[in-house]
């Protein structure tokens, strides 16, 4: 795994574990103390009653300007020059990630806290020349900041309003979804429920603007037939904030990108009842924690596209299977040696997700990965095909192996008991798998081989679950 993901992944975990008003930066600072050595981390925001940046990390202090010291000076000149720049490094600004960084002996880096398009205070990273500062690292870091600014926001938010654990609680399951899911098709359903749990008065719908910018796309829940609603979207690129309408009764919150880019929007609508003052702020934070999933799902893609295992469970992922998958038919046609498929699909996992929640269905994709591996030879390939799909080559193996190796697996993971009690209030439980397989013939491709065991996993699917089928036309 590369070392970005392995940071972002950490940091996430630390971001999901934090209880309400805790400190983090100590923990996030140990996490960064392993990627990039000696680093300390600190985070001033700027507290306007006394016009003095403040030490987030340490109570509160407020960090003297006037005093004769090197480094409060060069807190408040970051802060105060920050202007445009995506970060400061070594006291010079950039405004992209192209230009050449030289280290030094002792490097200082300081990020902007934004709210609002106004840099309201400043993260700052310390650490000697003894590893490399890579362009991805810098952009992680620049995704972290958000977070750790909506975090910073949360809790200023939270000591000025009445302690609204359900929204603590919302934020922070917003931001835990994606530990290791970066498919917008699985996160924004997830938005959607948990907004609307929260919102309850109002109808919530989230909408992605189309790739050339040009349309809003509804993509959670089915159908908006809402005529006003759909007339008013347009208005947010020229709002670039959110803003009310219909009386203050639909309420359209930006989910905005890297560079202020709107990414689309969440909406809220009521029949009856204006959206509540409160209800606005929390509709804004909730978007906003949002949006900032959205971005580090896609930092995690892109950063994902040169990894070739799978973050969460270890083994191949779709862009190795695929590299492989050429490989071994390639010389199974070279060599003439028997190749075999085996796709699987465990069952009714939704409704694992649905009864004991989604860190237990990771886990139950965690285990049942490993007994796979582990009821394979070395020679065999598994990879995780999709969500809790899974793709197995089996080179030098033909096929009524193969169906012997289809049955161990499946009786394996039905005999495997998951302890799920560290992520739900749940001990054990078991799942079962179906199984599709296939054998490579000289006259079909590849593709055509999965293909066919993908048609045979569904009939297993069709024909009661738990079960193995061989392809037949
Ligand atoms: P079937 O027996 O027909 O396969 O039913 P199913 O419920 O397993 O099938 P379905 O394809 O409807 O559900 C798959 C679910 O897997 C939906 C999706 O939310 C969930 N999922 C996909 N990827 C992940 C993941 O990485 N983690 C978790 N926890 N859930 C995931
Ligand atoms: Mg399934
Ligand atoms: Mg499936």
């Amino acid at each position: 795994m590369s070392k970005e993901l392995n940071l972002l992944s950490n940091i996430s975990d630390v971001f999901s574990k934090i209880k309400y008003g805790e400190n983090f930066t100590e923990e996030v600072s140990e996490i960064l103390k392993s990627h990039i050595d000696s680093s300390e981390l600190n985070i001033y925001v700027y507290d306007k009653s006394t016009n003095s940046l403040r030490n987030f990390s340490k109570s509160w202090v407020v960090i003297d300007e006037k005093i004769e010291d090197k480094h409060s000076k060069e807190i408040y000149d970051s802060f105060k020059n920050f202007g445009d720049f995506k970060f400061i490094f070594n006291g010079k600004g950039y405004s992209d990630l192209d230009s050449d960084i030289n280290l030094q002996a002792k490097n200082t880096l300081f990020y902007p806290l934004i709210k609002n398009a106004k840099n309201y205070g400043i993260m700052e990273i310390s650490f000697d020349n003894s590893s490399k500062l890579t362009k991805d690292f810098i952009k992680a870091i620049q995704v972290l900041c958000t977070e750790i600014s909506l975090i910073i926001q949360n809790k200023i938010l939270y000591e000025k309003m009445e302690k609204n654990v359900d929204f603590h609680d919302a934020m922070k399951n917003i931001a835990k979804i994606i530990e290791t899911q970066y498919e917008l098709s699985y996160i924004i359903p997830l938005i959607g429920e948990m907004i609307d749990k929260f919102i309850i008065e109002h109808l919530i719908y989230i909408f992605l603007k189309s790739d050339d910018g040009t349309k809003y796309n509804l993509v959670w829940p089915m159908a908006c037939r809402d005529k006003k609603i759909l007339n008013a979207l347009p208005r947010l690129d020229e709002e670039q904030n959110y803003f009310l309408t219909d009386q203050d009764r639909i309420g359209i919150f930006p989910l905005m990108g890297e560079d202020n880019k709107i990414l689309g929007c969440v909406v809220a609508h009521s029949n009856i009842d204006k959206l509540s003052v409160k209800e606005i702020e929390y509709l804004d934070q909730l978007t906003k924690q949002a949006a900032a999933t959205i971005t580090r799902a896609n930092i995690y893609a892109e950063v994902l596209k040169h990894a070739t295992l799978d973050a969460l469970t270890g083994i191949n992922n779709r862009h190795q299977f695929e590299v492989r998958l050429k490989q071994e038919v390639a010389s199974s046609m070279r060599q003439n040696i028997p190749l075999c498929a085996i796709m699987l699909d465990i069952d009714f996992f939704k409704s694992v997700n649905d009864t004991y929640g989604h860190a237990a269905g990771d886990t139950v994709l965690k285990e049942v990965s490993s007994v796979i591996k582990n009821s394979l030879r070395e020679s065999d390939i598994p990879s995780r095909y999709g969500g809790e799909e899974f793709a197995i080559l089996l080179p030098f193996t033909k096929l009524e192996e193969a169906y012997g190796v289809a049955q161990r697996l499946r009786a394996a993971v039905e005999q495997h008991e998951i302890d799920i009690s560290e992520v739900s209030d749940y001990d054990k439980i078991n799942v079962t798998i179906s199984v599709g397989v296939s054998e490579f013939d000289r006259k079909q491709t590849g593709e055509e081989l999965f293909r066919r065991a993908d048609k045979a996993l569904y009939s297993a699917k069709t024909h009661g679950r738990n079960k193995v089928v061989i392809y037949s036309k």
